[in-house]
C-alpha cells in the first residue's frame, strides 16, 4: 500500500516538475564531464573543477544544442561561432592560475560560458565580444544566472579595455595572427595571458605569456584551432 502511494507521489513529481528532473539530469552530465574530460586529462586545480561543476553549461548554448552541452566537443552557438570544448575551457582557465582577488579580461565572450567559469573563481571579469547579437545574448544569460561580477561590452577587443586596465590575467578565445600590443600593455607585472596565435582556419599555437620586468616570457602549450580574431564590428 505504502509502496503504491510512493509510486504515485513519484509520478506526480515527475509530471508536476519536469524541469527539475531535467536539471538533475544536467547535474549528472556535468559531474561526468568534469570527471572524464577535465580531471582525467590532468586539470587538477580544485577551484577550476568546482567552477565547472557549478556553471550550467547547457544554459549558455542555443536550446536545440542543450542535450549536447556536456559532450566532449565544441558546439555551434550561431553567427558562425562556437563555444569551446569543455577540456579547452578547463585547460585555459588553469593555465592562467586564476586567484580569488584577480581582475581578468576575456576577449571573445561568445556564449559567455568561459566568462562565467572565470567569474566563479576571480573577483571581476571583463569580457568583450565583437558580434553584438552574441554580446547581447551573453549579457542576458549573465543577468538571468545572477552573475554580478561580469562586465561585458560589444566591440573590437583588439584595443582591450584601457579604462579598467591593468589586469592580473587576460584570456583570448579567438585566434589573431599576432598578439595585439594593447593587450600586452594592459597586463600587470607578473600577469598571465593565454592566447591562440596563428593563421586563420589552420592550426594555431596556444601560448601562455607571463610579464616579468616588463618583458614577455612566451611558452607554447598546445596546437589548437580557434575561430579567427576579426577586426570588423557587425
Ligand atoms: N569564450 C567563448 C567562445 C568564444 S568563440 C565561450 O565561452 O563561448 C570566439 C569569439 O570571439 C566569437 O564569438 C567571436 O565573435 C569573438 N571575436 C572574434 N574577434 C573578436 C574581436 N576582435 N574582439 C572581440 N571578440 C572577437
Amino acid at each position: 500500500m505504502f509502496l503504491f502511494a510512493r509510486f504515485y507521489v513519484f509520478l506526480f513529481l515527475l509530471v508536476a516538475f519536469p524541469d527539475q528532473r531535467d536539471q538533475d539530469d544536467y547535474v549528472e552530465l556535468r559531474k561526468d564531464m568534469v570527471e572524464r574530460q577535465i580531471r582525467n586529462r590532468g586539470v587538477n586545480d580544485q577551484a577550476v573543477l568546482n567552477a565547472m561543476l557549478k556553471v550550467p553549461r547547457h544554459l549558455f548554448v542555443p536550446d536545440h544544442q542543450q542535450p549536447y552541452a556536456y559532450d566532449d566537443r565544441p558546439l555551434s552557438i550561431g553567427n558562425n561561432q562556437t563555444i569551446s570544448q569543455p577540456y579547452i575551457v578547463g585547460f585555459m582557465t588553469e593555465a592562467i592560475s586564476p586567484e580569488k582577488g584577480d581582475k581578468v579580461l576575456e576577449i571573445g565572450t561568445g556564449s559567455g560560458y568561459q566568462a562565467a567559469v572565470l567569474a566563479e573563481i576571480v573577483d571581476k571579469v571583463y569580457t568583450i565580444e565583437i558580434i553584438s547579437e552574441l554580446a547581447d545574448r551573453a549579457e542576458n544569460t549573465f543577468k538571468r544566472l545572477g552573475y554580478d561580477n561580469i562586465y561585458s561590452m560589444a566591440g573590437d577587443g583588439y584595443a582591450g579595455w584601457p579604462e579598467e586596465a591593468p589586469f592580473d590575467a587576460i584570456m583570448v578565445t579567438a585566434a589573431p595572427e599576432e598578439i595585439p600590443p594593447p593587450l600586452i600593455e594592459q597586463l600587470k607585472e607578473g600577469g598571465r595571458m593565454i592566447i591562440p596565435v596563428g593563421p586563420i582556419y589552420r592550426v594555431q599555437s596556444l601560448q601562455l605569456l607571463i610579464k616579468r620586468n616588463g618583458k614577455m616570457k612566451v611558452q607554447d602549450l598546445l596546437p589548437v584551432r580557434f575561430v579567427p580574431f576579426t577586426r570588423e564590428e557587425n
